[in-house]
């Protein structure tokens, strides 16, 4: 019997099996459903391109992490520094977004009633408490209404399939640099002083900022940790989908869709944790709590294309409303590797929810779709692409509704019912984190493992 079961092999299952290993426990069995490890975080390879689900850079000041990421990337560890654009109202702005492109970079009778807008909220803000209740109303505070209306409503729409009022302050808070005033003035003074030097001088750039990256893909580091802890004794099981999981006073159960089944003391799960309050619920007679919780999915669709180059840009967002993509994404920017030579390729991500009309799209037309845009755009013509495929997830984002927060505990609450289970990761956890996050989460989950005893 495994002592530790571990549900899940993106990078929070691996990251806990690997340092259950460094410490000593090698009695641990991953159960994945797909038949690569890594999660979002994986690389699929199609004809001699290796794709990311979407840009994945990791970008972290954490030295665990860097310190993990020498260790076992070693001279595959690449530091890159970011480019990336915005294509808004057919122009091309910096990223991220701020209130300073929106009013240096677009035509005036955008900019003046943005810049009007922004400061009689800076003003408002002064004299009456900030409403942050909602996501909406945080941009407004921030920004002023008719930044939130041009700009930040419909993105946010798009990439999350509601209007803001609907979703919590969170989402703003997580993904939005906020710039005040005096910020805006600095800039617009600093700007008049280094008008002809290049981007990377100005305040803020985010071209300064620098991230890591695997030079075979994201992926490689899940591929490399899933080889390390097999070759110490670990075991790992793809194409093991856990359709059921149950505690029976002495120990877990847990059963995959083919009938195969395993034991264990611990569980370490990082499946969604909707799905988790499923499977658990088969072995208490279908007890579990009505509370659920909304995930937005992603379409990616690859594009071999046949051209040395599209742009410098690592990833470039589409934030108007008119096309179905969010962001598209240069995988040779980020390696030469992840392309044949004398190639380019694309991963163009396009939010929607589960089954809905893009889910079900074909390819054809998915194809059909995104390439009228691009073309009108201007980014790339249908001659130069060759081939194209497609790969859907279905957990992609947890959505911070504004009821999350209850149902969340409710759902935790019962999940604590169970003896000696952790529910880590991005989706187990329901929280918008990184790489480096939930590694750490599963570094701590293994070392909580290991002073609790259970362990064997
Ligand atoms: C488009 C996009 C872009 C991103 N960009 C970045 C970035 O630039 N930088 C960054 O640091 N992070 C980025 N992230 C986030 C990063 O991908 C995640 O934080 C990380 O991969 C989550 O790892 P995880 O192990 O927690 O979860 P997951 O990767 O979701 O792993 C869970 C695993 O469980 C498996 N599973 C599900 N159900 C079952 C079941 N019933 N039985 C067995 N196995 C099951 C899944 O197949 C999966 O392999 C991005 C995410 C997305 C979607």
């Amino acid at each position: 019997m495994e002592n530790v079961i571990i549900i899940g092999a993106g990078v929070a299952g691996l990251s806990t099996a690997y340092r259950m290993i460094e410490r000593g426990y090698n009695r641990l069995v991953l159960l994945e459903a797909l038949d690569l490890v890594g999660g979002l975080s994986r690389s699929i390879k199609h004809d001699g391109y290796t794709f990311d689900l979407g840009a994945h850079q990791i970008h972290t000041e954490n030295k665990t992490v860097i310190d993990f990421l020498d260790k076992i990337l070693g001279k595959d560890l690449l530091r890159l520094n970011k480019k990336a654009s915005h294509v808004f109202l057919g122009r091309y702005l910096n990223y991220p977004l701020g209130i300073k492109d929106i009013l240096f970079c677009l035509p005036l009778y955008i900019s003046a009633p943005c810049f009007l807008s922004f400061l009689k909220q800076t003003i408002k803000n002064v004299f009456i408490q900030k409403k942050e209740d909602s996501c909406e109303s945080w941009m407004i505070s921030h920004f002023g209404k008719k930044m939130y209306e041009i700009y930040f409503k419909p993105y946010t729409r798009k990439v999350w399939g509601k209007p803001p009022s609907e979703l919590d302050a969170l989402v703003a808070k997580e993904r939005v640099a906020v710039e005040d005033l005096i910020d805006v003035l600095l800039a617009a003074f600093s700007r008049r002083i280094v008008r002809y030097k290049n981007h990377y001088h100005l305040p803020h750039s985010p071209y300064q900022k620098m991230f890591y990256y695997p030079k075979y893909g994201v992926g490689q580091l899940s591929d490399l940790m899933s080889d390390f802890i097999q070759s110490k004794g670990g075991k790992l099981y793809l194409n093991s989908s856990v359709v059921s999981l149950g505690h029976d006073g002495n120990g877990y159960k847990a059963t995959t869709k083919d009938g195969s089944v395993y034991q264990g003391d611990v569980v370490v799960s990082t499946i969604p944790i909707t799905r988790l309050k499923d499977i658990l619920a088969s072995s208490r007679g279908g007890e579990k709590p009505e509370e659920t919780l909304e995930f937005r999915s992603l379409t990616f669709l690859f594009l071999d294309v046949k051209k040395d180059s599209i742009s410098d840009n690592h990833w470039i967002y589409f934030p108007d409303k008119d096309c179905v993509f969010q962001r598209v994404t240069e995988p040779k920017n980020f390696s030469p590797y992840l392309v044949p030579r004398g190639h380019s390729s694309v991963c163009v991500e396009i939010p929607c929810d589960y089954k809905d009309e893009v889910w079900n799209m074909d390819l054809k037309e998915l194809y059909e779709t995104v390439i009228i845009k691009m073309e009108q755009k201007g980014y790339l013509k249908r001659e130069n692409v060759q081939q194209f495929w497609v790969t859907r997830e279905r957990y992609a984002y947890p959505t911070n509704t504004l009821s999350f927060v209850s149902q969340l505990k409710a759902i935790k609450n019962y999940i604590g019912t169970f003896p000696h289970l952790y529910s880590i990761g991005r989706q187990g956890n329901f929280s918008y984190v990184n790489i480096d996050d939930v590694m750490l989460m599963g570094f701590e989950t293994a070392e909580q493992i290991v002073r609790s005893g259970v362990a064997s």
